[in-house]
């Protein structure tokens, strides 16, 4: 702490991303991240983005970013907010649209970086509790809210909410915000993308992080009624004007418009997953259902920090949480099949 500090920084908790460890070789599972690399189109675009270009600023408005995620979408530009990683569009949000006097309601067990917002913008929050099965249960939400912000699939459990009950809890919130955000969706869920022409209040947030391989490009979009983008582009112009750089507009634009390498490379994770499930519970790991590129795992009989401990000794690193509900649990992101069978080697040994 210092005495130059504006007075509410010292009461900030900041978020602590998963390690990025500065050893090549180890088995990385910890933080999501896709094994295989971006689309080579996407390369290929980003490389012709390196030249003497770059000394002008790039589009501010990131148009043929905008107009790519539009057409793969079939939206409208005006129903497209991007960001720099989905991380800045979640903080606009929740700066320009969870600011009320109602508390913004979230899942006890969801995405860390929810309170941190919270306690950034001074929004008053309350949490709501998933069942026993660690599924979002949408009744608990009938309360007064300034809105509702869960991932879906959720983080860290894997866990999908089908679109239909995503409807039901827009259909019961008409007067606040639903925000879902689909970090994770192209691994196994139904975006509700297809119901912001229905639902005004509908917000929809992904990343290029995870399904298209950018975790470095750091870029993020929403998408939702133009009323509800209008506010994040007011935030987002009161803020940084140009948050997407030249070379990440035109990645993410070739990446959005490569939909085979896209899809291949999505099903490769999902087969990956469901192989690396059966091998978990070969071990004896209850794993919860996933739709995610991650799964979500505890031994009955032996202690996750224990296991993530003696797993990093052998050089595999996955993430564990220390929140008493899920203490017992690891998140291992799906890998290649060598880091998955590395995984399962390094487990059964331990
Ligand atoms: C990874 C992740 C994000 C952030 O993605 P970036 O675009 O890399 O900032 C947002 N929400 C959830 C639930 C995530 O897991």
């Amino acid at each position: 702490m210092s005495k130059f500090w504006s007075p509410f920084v010292k009461d900030l908790v900041p978020y602590v991303p998963g390690e990025q460890p500065k050893l090549a070789k180890l088995v990385k599972l910890n933080t999501n991240e896709n094994p295989y690399g971006p689309s080579p189109k996407a390369i290929a675009a980003m490389q012709a983005e390196l030249n003497d270009s770059l000394r002008l600023y790039p589009d501010p408005n990131a148009e043929r970013l905008k107009q790519a995620v539009a057409d793969y979408y079939a939206v409208r530009l005006d129903q497209v907010f991007v960001g720099n990683g989905s991380d800045e569009v979640l903080a606009h949000a929740f700066h320009g649209l969870f600011q009320h006097d109602k508390p913004l309601l979230f899942p006890d067990i969801s995405y860390s970086f929810y309170p941190v917002y919270c306690g950034l913008y001074g929004i008053r929050s309350e949490v709501i509790a998933l069942d026993e099965q660690f599924q979002i249960r949408v009744e608990d939400y009938a309360r007064p809210n300034g809105g509702i912000i869960f991932p879906n699939p959720n983080a860290p459990t894997g866990c999908l909410l089908a679109l239909e009950a995503v409807e039901q809890l827009l259909k019961a919130n008409p007067d606040s915000v639903v925000l879902v955000d689909e970090a994770y969706i192209d691994f196994g869920g139904a975006t509700a993308i297809s119901l912001v022409d229905q639902y005004p209040n509908l917000l929809v947030t992904q990343t290029l992080s995870k399904s298209r391989s950018l975790a470095g490009l750091r870029v993020g979009l929403a998408v939702g009624h133009p009323d509800l983008i209008e506010a994040l582009e007011r935030i987002k112009n009161s803020f940084n004007s140009y948050p997407l750089d030249r070379v990440a507009i035109a990645g993410a634009a070739a990446a959005f418009d490569d939909r085979e390498y896209f899809e291949r490379t999505c099903q490769q994770v999902i087969e990956s997953r469901e192989v690396t499930v059966v091998g978990l519970q070969a071990l004896g790991f209850e794993v919860l259902p996933s739709a995610a590129n991650f799964v979500f795992a505890r031994h009955p009989h032996k202690d996750a920090a224990t296991l993530a401990a003696g797993l990093r000794e052998q050089g595999v690193i996955v993430r564990h949480f220390k929140q008493a509900r899920i203490a017992q649990f690891l998140r291992i992101s799906i890998g290649a099949p060598e880091q998955n069978q590395a995984l399962l080697d390094a487990l059964a040994s331990l």
